[in-house]
C-alpha cells in the first residue's frame, strides 16, 4: 500500500515545527549535551503543544498522524536539538507504537493518554549484557508460580531509564530458548523488585542516558502483559519485531535532520571563511565535499520518505526500513565529520556545534540495529532466506 501523500501539506507542517524548534530549544541545545541532562522542558514543552501524542491514534487522545509526519517531525527536531529529538523518538516510535498496535483495549486506555500528556515515559528494555545483537538470547524470565508471573533478570542501555515511569520489557515466558516464549510486558517503576541503574556517561546524545534495569522477583500483574510469550512456539517475538520497523525508520530521520543542519553549517562557513586571499568555498575541493553532502542527503531523504510512505499492513517494509537506517547511519557519520572538516580547528572546539553533530551522529550506528545486522537483515531479503548466524 502506497500512501497518498500531500507534500504541500507536510511542507506547512516542517515549517511549523521548524520555527516552534528555533524559537524553543536552539538556544539550549549545547546545554544539555555539556551537561548531560536530561532536557526534562523540553519534553513538557512538546507535550503543552500536543506533539508527544502525535503518534498516539485519536480515540486515546493523540493526533495518530502518518509515519511520514513523524519522521518529518523527528527530522526538524534533530536539526535543532539532538537530545530533543530523542525525546521525541521514544514517544513516537517508542514502546507507546508497540502499545498502539499489540496492546489489549484496558492498556491502551491506561497508558496512552498519559502519554499524550507526558505524564508516562515509557523506556525499552529489550538488550541484556549477554544479548545484545544477538536479541533471541535474552535471558530475562518469567515463571508462573502459584497463578503470578515472577519476572527475573537485568537489562542493560533502556534509554531514558532514570526517568521512565514505565518500562516496556522483553522477556521469556518459561524454560526454552532462542526465538521461543519471547513476549513483553509493562514494568512499572515502583513494582517491588525493580531497581533502575543511574544513568551512564556517553560519546554523544549525553542529554539522554541510558541506564541498567534489574528484575528480582518482580510480580507483574496479568493486565501488564502486552504479549504472552509461549514457551513452544516463536509467535510472541514475531508479533514484537513487526512493530519496530517505525523506530528504524525514526532513526533514519533523526540522522537526516542533525547532517542537514551541519550540511548548512557547511554551506554558510565555505562561504565567509576566507583563505588565499579569497572564501573557500572557491576551491574546487571545497565544492566537491559540499556536492558530495548535499547528494547524500538527497539520497537519504528519498529513501527514508519511501520506507515512511510505502507501507504494508500499515508497517514499513523490513528490508526498505534497514536499507533507509544503514543508509542514513553512514552518510549521518560522513556529513557531519566532513562538516567539522571545513570548519578546520574551529570545528573541532566546543565554541562550535560541530564536534557535538560528530559526536551525536556516532550512536545511530549501534542503536536499533547496528550496520552489520541490517546487512544482514537486508541479505536475507536478497536471497529470500535467512542465514544461521548461531554456531552450531
Ligand atoms: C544510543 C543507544 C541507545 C540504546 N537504547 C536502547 C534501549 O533503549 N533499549 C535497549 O534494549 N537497547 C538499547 N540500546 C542497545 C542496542 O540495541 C545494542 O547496543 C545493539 O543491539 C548492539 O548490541 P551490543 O552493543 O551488545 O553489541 P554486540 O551485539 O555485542 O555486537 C558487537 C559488534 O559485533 C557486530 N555483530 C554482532 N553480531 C553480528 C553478526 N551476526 N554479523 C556481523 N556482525 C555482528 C555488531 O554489529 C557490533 O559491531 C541502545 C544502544 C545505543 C548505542
Amino acid at each position: 500500500m502506497s500512501l497518498t501523500v500531500n507534500y504541500e501539506e507536510l511542507e506547512e507542517f516542517r515549517h511549523e515545527v521548524r520555527k516552534m524548534a528555533e524559537k524553543e530549544f536552539a538556544s539550549k541545545a549545547a546545554y544539555w549535551d555539556r551537561n548531560e541532562e536530561f532536557p526534562d522542558a523540553n519534553r513538557k514543552v512538546l507535550a503543552e503543544l500536543g506533539y508527544l501524542g502525535m503518534g498516539v491514534p485519536e480515540e486515546y487522545g493523540g493526533a495518530g498522524v502518518p509515519m511520514i509526519q513523524g519522521v518529518i517531525f523527528l527530522e526538524e527536531l534533530a536539526r535543532v536539538c539532538f537530545n530533543t529529538a530523542l525525546v521525541g523518538q521514544i514517544y513516537l516510535n517508542g514502546p507507546s507504537k508497540a502499545i498502539a498496535v499489540l496492546g489489549t483495549e484496558e492498556q491502551k486506555k491506561r497508558l496512552l493518554p498519559g502519554v499524550v500528556e507526558g505524564k508516562h515515559f515509557l523506556a525499552i528494555s529489550i538488550s541484556e549484557p549477554g544479548a545484545g545483537s544477538a536479541v533471541t538470547d535474552l535471558t530475562s524470565n518469567i515463571q508462573i508460580k502459584n497463578g503470578k508471573y515472577i519476572l527475573n533478570g537485568a537489562k542493560c542501555y533502556t534509554t531514558g531509564g532514570h526517568v521512565a515511569t514505565h518500562s516496556f520489557v522483553f522477556a521469556r515466558f518459561g524454560q526454552c530458548s532462542g526465538s521461543k516464549g519471547i513476549g513483553a510486558i509493562i514494568v512499572e517503576r515502583d513494582m517491588p523488585g525493580v531497581t533502575f541503574g543511574p544513568p551512564e556517561s556517553k560519546m554523544g546524545g549525553r542529554g539522554v542516558s541510558e541506564t541498567e534495569v534489574f528484575f528480582d522477583n518482580v510480580e507483574i500483574p496479568p493486565e501488564n502483559i502486552v504479549v504472552e510469550g509461549n514457551p513452544n512456539d516463536t509467535s510472541g517475538f514475531k508479533r514484537l519485531m513487526s512493530s519496530f520497523g517505525p523506530e528504524r525508520v525514526g532513526n533514519a530521520g533523526m540522522c537526516l535532520g542533525l547532517s542537514q543542519a551541519a550540511y548548512e553549517k557547511a554551506l554558510a562557513y565555505t562561504q565567509e571563511r576566507e583563505q588565499f586571499g579569497r572564501p573557500i568555498c572557491e576551491f574546487q575541493g571545497i565544492q566537491w565535499k559540499i556536492a558530495d553532502m548535499a547528494t547524500q542527503l538527497h539520497a537519504a531523504r528519498l529513501m527514508i520518505y519511501d520506507a515512511a510512505t510505502n507501507l504494508k499492513n500499515g508497517f514499513p517494509e523490513p528490508k526498505a526500513c534497514a536499507m533507509a537506517k544503514l543508509y542514513a547511519n553512514e552518510m549521518a557519520q560522513r556529513v557531519t565529520n566532513e562538516a567539522l572538516q571545513v570548519h578546520g580547528h574551529a570545528g573541532y572546539t566546543r565554541d562550535l556545534p560541530l564536534e557535538q553533530m560528530v559526536r551525536d551522529a556516532r550512536g545511530f550506528a549501534l542503536g536499533g540495529g547496528t550496520p552489520e545486522i541490517l546487512r544482514n537483515t537486508i541479505a536475507a531479503q536478497c536471497y529470500g532466506r535467512t542465514f544461521n548466524q548461531r554456531r552450531s
